[in-house]
C-alpha cells in the first residue's frame, strides 16, 4: 500500500502544491502548525533518512534550501523550524521521508512537530 505522500505525489489525492520537479514536491501541510507550515518529500517513497540514495537526498536538500527563505517570505516569518522525524519513535506519522518547514515568529511561544520542540 502506497503511503498518503506517494499517491500525492502520483496525483491521486489532492494537495495544496507549492513546489515540484522531476525528483521531489512540496506541499501545504494538511494539519498546519503555523501558516505556511510545508511540508518537502523526496516523490519515490522512502520509508527513512537514511533510505534515500545520495543523488535523491542532494535533490532533497537543493529543494528545501530554495524553499526555506521562499516559505519564510510568504509568510513574514521571522525565522523557522526545518526538521525531519526520522522513525515512528521520534514522531514519525507517515513511513514516506518528509521535511517540515515550519515558519516561526518572534514570541510564538515555541512550536512542536509531533515530537520536535523549539
Ligand atoms: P510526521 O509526524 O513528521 O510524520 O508528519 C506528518 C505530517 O503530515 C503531519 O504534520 C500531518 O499533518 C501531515 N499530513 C498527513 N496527511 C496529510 C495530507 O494528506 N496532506 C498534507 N499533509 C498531511
Amino acid at each position: 500500500m502506497p503511503t498518503i505522500f506517494s499517491q500525492i505525489a502520483a496525483g491521486e489525492i489532492p494537495a495544496r502544491v507549492v513546489y515540484e520537479d522531476e525528483t521531489t514536491m512540496a506541499f501545504l501541510d494538511a494539519t498546519p502548525l503555523a501558516p505556511g507550515h510545508t511540508l518537502v518529500i523526496p516523490k519515490d517513497e522512502y520509508p527513512r533518512l537514511n533510505d534515500v540514495p545520495a543523488d535523491v537526498a542532494s535533490e532533497l536538500y537543493a529543494t528545501i534550501h530554495q524553499l526555506v527563505p521562499a516559505v519564510e517570505a510568504a509568510v513574514d516569518a521571522d525565522a523557522s523550524t526545518v526538521a525531519f522525524n526520522n522513525g515512528e519513535a521520534a514522531g514519525q506519522e507517515v513511513p514516506h521521508v518528509h521535511c517540515h518547514i515550519l515558519p516561526r515568529f518572534e514570541g510564538d511561544g515555541g512550536s512542536n512537530v509531533h515530537g520536535i520542540a523549539g
